[in-house]
C-alpha cells in the first residue's frame, strides 16, 4: 500500500480523521478517566497509611475530584466534537494532577509524589489514543509547568529528580503518541477504503445500490431530501446483449464505463448516479421536478446516441419519475414503468411517468 501521510490531507480531511480517531476511542477515554478518578480517590488509603490514622486532612481534596468528573461526564454525553472533548480530556488529567498536588501539600511525607507521576504518564499515554498530536504533545509538556507551580508551595525535597525523571517520560510518551497516530492513520485509511468500496460499483466507479440505502438511512424514505423535489431517471442500454454478442464481454464493459462517465458528466454534482443492474443506471436528482428531469434525460439520450464510445453506436431508453414522498421504491417502480413504455415505443426514447404515459420522445 502506498505510504500516506497526514500532511497530504486537506484541512477538512484532517478534521474528519481526528473526529474518527476521537469517536473510535471515546468509550476507552471515558473508562480511562473513570479509572484515573477512582485511583485518585483510592489513594486516600495511602494518605491514611502515611498519617497512621483516618486522614481527614486530605479527605476533601480527594473527594473534590468528583465535581470535575461529574462535569466531564455530563459534557461528554452531550458533546461529540473532538476539538472540545480532546482538550477536555487533558484538562481532566491536569485537574487530577492539581488535586494530587493539593493532597500532597497536606501530607506530612511528600517523597511518594514521584510515584503518582508515573501513573499520570500512563494516563497521558492512554488519552493520546483519542487526541490529535497537536493537542497531546503540548498538553503533556504542560506537566512540567504543573511541577514548577506545585513546587512553589509543596517545596519538593527532590525537585531536580522530579524533572530528571519526568522529562524522559514525557519524551517517551510523545514518541508513543506519534507512533499511535500513524497506526490509527493506517486503520482509518483501510476503513475509508472499505466504506467507499461498499457504496461503489467496481467496474464503472459510480455508486451501487448500497448508496441508496445510505441516503435513505436504511429506511424506505428519502429523509435527507424531505423538503425538496426529487426526480429519478432509469437509464437502460438498448439491445445491449447484442453488444456483448458481437464485440465481446470486455467491449461491453467499456461501453458500460462510457455510459457511467457520460451520465456523471451530464448531471449535476449533487445528483447520484447509481448502477442499478447489469446495464441499467438509476440517477437520483435532488432539487429537480419531473419536467426538469425529463429535459435532462432527453439531453442524455441525444448525447449517448451522438457520442462515439469507441466500441459501437448505442442508444438508451430512459424512464423518468418524480418522487412525491413516501416509499422511494414506488418512484423507482414508476420510472421502471416509464422505461418499459420507452422500450415499447421503439427504444431510444425518454418517457416521463405521470400516472400514465404522457411523453414519449424519440
Ligand atoms: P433491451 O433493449 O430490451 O434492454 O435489451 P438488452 O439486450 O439490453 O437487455 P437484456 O436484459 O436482454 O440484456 C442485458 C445484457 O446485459 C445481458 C448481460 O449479459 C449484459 N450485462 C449485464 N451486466 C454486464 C456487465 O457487467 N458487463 C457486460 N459486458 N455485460 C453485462
Ligand atoms: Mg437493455
Ligand atoms: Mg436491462
Amino acid at each position: 500500500m502506498e505510504k500516506v501521510s497526514l500532511r497530504q490531507f486537506t484541512k477538512a480531511e484532517k478534521s474528519a480523521f481526528y473526529q474518527s480517531k476521537y469517536e473510535y476511542y471515546s468509550f476507552f477515554t471515558f473508562i480511562l478517566m473513570t479509572v484515573a478518578c477512582i485511583s485518585y480517590l483510592s489513594f486516600f488509603l495511602t494518605d491514611c497509611s502515611i498519617f497512621g490514622r483516618f486522614a481527614y486532612e486530605t479527605l476533601f481534596s480527594r473527594l473534590f475530584i468528583l465535581i470535575p468528573y461529574a462535569i466531564f461526564i455530563i459534557v461528554g454525553r452531550n458533546v461529540k466534537d473532538y476539538r472540545i472533548m480532546a482538550p477536555l480530556n487533558y484538562l481532566m488529567i491536569h485537574i487530577i494532577i492539581w488535586c494530587t498536588d493539593w493532597a500532597t501539600y497536606l501530607l506530612p511525607d511528600r517523597q511518594h509524589a514521584i510515584s503518582g507521576m508515573i501513573i499520570m504518564h500512563l494516563v497521558f499515554v492512554c488519552a493520546g489514543f483519542a487526541a490529535p498530536l497537536k493537542y497531546s504533545i503540548p498538553a503533556h509538556l504542560l506537566m512540567i509547568v504543573d511541577i514548577a507551580v506545585a513546587d512553589l508551595f509543596i517545596h519538593y525535597d527532590n525537585l531536580q529528580m522530579m524533572y530528571l525523571f519526568n522529562l524522559p517520560c514525557i519524551f517517551a510518551v510523545c514518541i508513543t503518541h506519534i507512533v499511535m497516530q500513524k497506526v490509527y492513520l493506517e486503520h482509518y485509511l483501510n476503513k475509508e477504503k472499505l466504506k467507499k468500496l461498499v457504496v461503489h460499483d467496481q467496474l464503472t466507479q459510480v455508486y451501487n445500490r448500497n448508496k441508496l440505502k445510505e441516503i435513505s438511512n436504511d429506511s424506505s424514505e428519502l429523509v435527507v431530501f424531505s423538503d425538496i423535489a426529487v426526480s429519478m431517471m432509469l437509464v437502460d442500454i438498448d439491445y445491449f446483449k447484442r453488444v456483448n454478442d458481437d464485440y465481446g464481454h470486455e467491449a461491453g464493459d467499456r461501453v458500460l464505463e462510457f455510459l457511467a462517465t457520460s451520465l456523471k458528466d451530464s448531471v449535476r454534482v449533487t445528483d447520484f448516479v447509481i448502477r442499478w443492474g447489469g446495464e441499467e443506471f438509476l440517477v437520483l436528482m435532488p432539487g429537480c421536478v419531473g419536467e426538469q428531469a425529463y429535459r435532462v434525460a432527453e439531453k442524455v439520450r441525444a448525447k449517448i446516441e451522438e457520442t462515439d464510445n469507441g466500441v459501437c453506436p448505442i442508444t438508451v431508453s430512459i424512464g423518468v419519475a418524480e418522487h412525491t414522498g413516501g416509499d422511494y421504491h414506488n418512484t423507482i417502480k414508476n420510472a421502471d414503468n416509464a422505461l418499459y413504455d420507452a422500450k415499447h415505443n421503439g427504444r431510444n426514447a425518454v418517457v416521463l411517468y405521470k400516472g400514465e404515459v404522457l411523453k414519449a420522445e424519440k
